[in-house]
């Protein structure tokens, strides 16, 4: 089959539909408020009643040139709105309300990273504003079909890459790579399980080196990034089956089974709506112009690939300890404030993707809510570069105690716990004597060649002191006095 595979280019396009956190819907005032009662989240606006008008909510708008300014699109300073003509239950007016010729973001790149660490630009042809509409469910009644309107009309931006992803592996680095910048710019919460963001996937085979893309399958219905990339492997393997048998593919829409990783058809090419695009005549035109960008640039955060440069080129991390740090923005953000506290980047790194990452899984808290200042982090740093607190003694017992005990410093709790070691080189050299004295055999073997038996005496003084010895110094201190 890899044979067969290997003769075959996969071609990709995607369209993600990010759901947007604004209060409220896309052209009325109606609440967008997430799991209230079926039908109560809708005025006369969203139930498209006769001589009612939208409005064009400013928030959806701002949302929009944020997202177009962080992929480096070109914004459109004359927007106009289209009506997308369909019938369906849940959608009372008969049509959405859409931008069709003159999409407000076009142009502007998504940076993703291939398996060998290689990065590569995807273009994106447009980011267009509309409208969702309403949920039919046809699992809530034995007979009906049910319809809740409260999603009708919430505003959603549609992000139309071109066809140059090239696998499902690309795919899914292409897919996670939109959902962090929505979730950086919080424009939308990015989750899939929930259908706040949705991804259909246009896939098509060539021959390689063919110039002439292949007939598309547009796939729906994948319910995580992981089931992007199962549908694309699916439907990449069946179209080839398919042309490798002398068959055609036929340009369908199809549906992704999760409980079997298959796709299947949900419509063919003839049942195709024909959407019957026309300029919305209820709305003008909405203007933007430089002074509207320039504000809303005024208030982009720091961006998931600028942290990312400065993390590895600024603080000399590598391209994975970056991509750690930066796949949240709250971990993204804590870690830049803990390199403004200290200059050991390497152990803050350390700290906030090992102990501090552990503590937020062990006790499901948030990043936001974790209760440790980087303030404290970084004197915890220094207590272990000064050579005062061991590194286990840190991580086992320090840092646990520091996420209980918020108004004692790491030095206070490692005072209070008896974890300082010892680094004076009077109380030192009594315990290496003590050791040495203790097994004066050992001491002959080791200056008869054994140097193994180091392992022994630095045993002995640990146990000595209590595990406060600094165990550098110690190491110094019974070799200079074995080798004398
Ligand atoms: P539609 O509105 O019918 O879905 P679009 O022109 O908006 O059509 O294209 C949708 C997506 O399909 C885009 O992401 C585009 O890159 C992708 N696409 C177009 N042609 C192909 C193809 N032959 N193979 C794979 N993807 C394609
Ligand atoms: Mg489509």
């Amino acid at each position: 089959m890899s044979e067969i595979t290997d003769k075959y280019q996969a071609v990709i396009g995607l369209e993600i539909h990010a759901q947007l956190l604004t209060a409220s819907k896309a052209y009325s005032s109606d609440s967008t408020e997430f799991g209230g009662m079926p039908n109560t989240n809708v005025s006369v606006v969203t139930l498209g009643h006769p001589g009612t008008l939208p409005r064009v909510n400013r928030a959806v708008v701002d949302s929009a040139i944020k997202l177009g300014l962080a992929c480096g699109c070109k914004i459109r300073q004359v927007n106009e709105y289209a009506r997308k003509n369909y019938f369906y239950a849940d959608l009372p007016k008969g049509y959405q309300i859409t931008q069709d010729t003159t999409p407000i973001c076009n142009g502007g790149t998504i940076e993703i990273t291939l398996e060998n660490g290689e990065k590569k630009s995807i273009n994106i042809t447009r980011i267009h504003m509309e409208e969702d509409a309403g949920k039919s469910m046809h699992d809530q009644d034995p007979f009906d079909t049910l319809v809740d309107l409260n999603r009708a009309g919430v505003a959603l931006l549609e992000v139309v890459s071109e066809p140059e992803i090239r696998s499902a592996e690309e795919a899914y680095s292409y897919v996670t790579e939109v959902r962090k910048l929505l979730r950086y710019l919080e424009i939308c919460d990015g989750n899939m399980e929930e259908g706040s963001m949705r991804c259909d996937a246009n896939i098509s085979v060539m021959l390689k080196g063919a110039t002439k893309f292949g007939n598309r399958v547009e796939v729906k219905n994948m319910n995580s990034i992981r089931n992007v990339q199962r549908a694309i492997r699916f439907e990449i393997d069946r179209q080839i089956a398919e042309i490798e048998a002398g068959g055609e593919i036929s340009q369908d829409t199809r549906s992704f089974d999760a409980s079997n990783g298959s796709t299947f058809v949900m419509r063919s090419k003839e049942m195709a709506n024909d959407y019957r695009y026309f300029p919305e005549p209820d709305l003008p035109p909405i203007l933007i112009d430089e002074k509207w960008i320039a504000e809303i640039k005024a208030t982009m955060p720091p961006l998931p690939n600028e942290l990312h440069k400065k993390f590895t080129e600024n603080f000399g991390l590598s391209d994975y300890d970056a991509g750690v740090l930066t796949e949240s923005k709250p971990v993204a953000l804590y870690f830049n404030e803990l390199t403004s506290e200290t200059k050991n980047y390497k152990a803050a790194s350390n700290w906030v993707t090992g102990d501090i990452k552990s503590y937020l899984n062990e006790y499901a808290v948030h990043m936001e809510d974790f209760p440790v200042t980087p303030k404290s982090i970084a004197a915890l740093i220094a207590l272990i570069d000064e050579g005062k607190v061991s590194h286990s003694a840190a991580s086992q017992t320090v840092f646990p105690e520091m996420c209980k005990d918020l108004s004692s410093s790491p030095l206070q709790i490692a005072q209070k716990l008896d974890l300082i070691q010892e680094s004076d080189a009077g109380q030192m050299e009594e315990w290496v004597a003590t050791a040495l004295a203790a097994y004066p055999d050992k001491v002959e073997e080791y200056r008869a060649g054994k140097k193994g038996v180091l392992g022994l005496f630095m045993g002995e003084v640990m146990k000595l002191s209590k595990g406060k010895a600094d165990p550098k110094l110690a190491n110094q201190l019974v070799r200079k006095k074995l080798e004398e």
